[in-house]
């Protein structure tokens, strides 16, 4: 089961893949997550890398599926994997595509978390205030910024999919529970 979860930033994609990937006992690759401790960590990407970070635009096609090409060849991604916050442009989009059909794999399928714009503008603020080191990205400053590159940038990205027939739209709304148990009508439906 090789899924991606799409959704602007505050969607839950995190929250719900955390469930999620131990639900099905997969890995969940947060490519955000792999950033934010390259940056912390000071490894020669993470210094790279992090005023793009910091400032909510992306970094470069190439860079990020690299290191996705690189983290799923782990055995721990052998029985599938879920990817948050990857693919985020078209030309990512296509890189996993080449990705997985050299390995003869396919995508399971994409889920696209839905969440009103005034709703997830609420729970970044939110979240930036209950957190004990928020992240830079997070400040209310940030937050139009990475709106608009999701506008721009992803949201292309549902016709792409709906084209290849693999979206799955979810309502995002609710609590954390009742936004999985959506999720996994969707996951059993793909047979899993
Ligand atoms: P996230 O936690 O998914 O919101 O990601 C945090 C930040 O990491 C984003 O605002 C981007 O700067 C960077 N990032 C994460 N995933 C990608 C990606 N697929 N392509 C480019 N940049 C990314």
């Amino acid at each position: 089961m090789i899924l991606v979860f799409i959704g602007s930033p505050g969607a839950g994609k995190g929250t719900q893949c955390e469930q999620l990937s131990r639900h099905l006992s997969i890995p969940h690759l947060s490519t955000g997550e792999i950033l934010r401790k390259a940056k912390a960590d000071g490894t020669p990407i993470g210094k790279k890398i992090a005023a793009v970070l910091d400032c909510g635009e992306l970094v470069s096609d190439e860079l990020i599926t690299k290191i996705v090409d690189e983290r799923t060849l782990n055995p721990d991604c052998k029985n599938g994997f879920l990817l948050d916050g990857f693919p985020r442009t078209i030309p990512q989009a296509d890189l996993l595509g080449e990705m997985l059909s050299r390995r003869n794999q396919q995508l399971s399928g994409v889920v696209y978390l839905r969440v009103p714009r005034e709703e997830v503008f609420e729970r970044l603020t939110q979240r930036y205030k209950e957190m004990e080191t928020p992240r830079p990205e997070d400040h209310p400053d940030a937050i139009p910024k990475r709106f608009e590159v999701f506008a721009k940038k992803t949201e292309p990205l549902l016709d792409y999919y709906i084209e290849r027939e693999l979206l799955h739209r979810v309502d995002g709304t609710g609590t954390p529970q009742n936004v999985f148990e959506r999720v996994l009508n969707i996951v059993s439906m793909l047979g899993v």
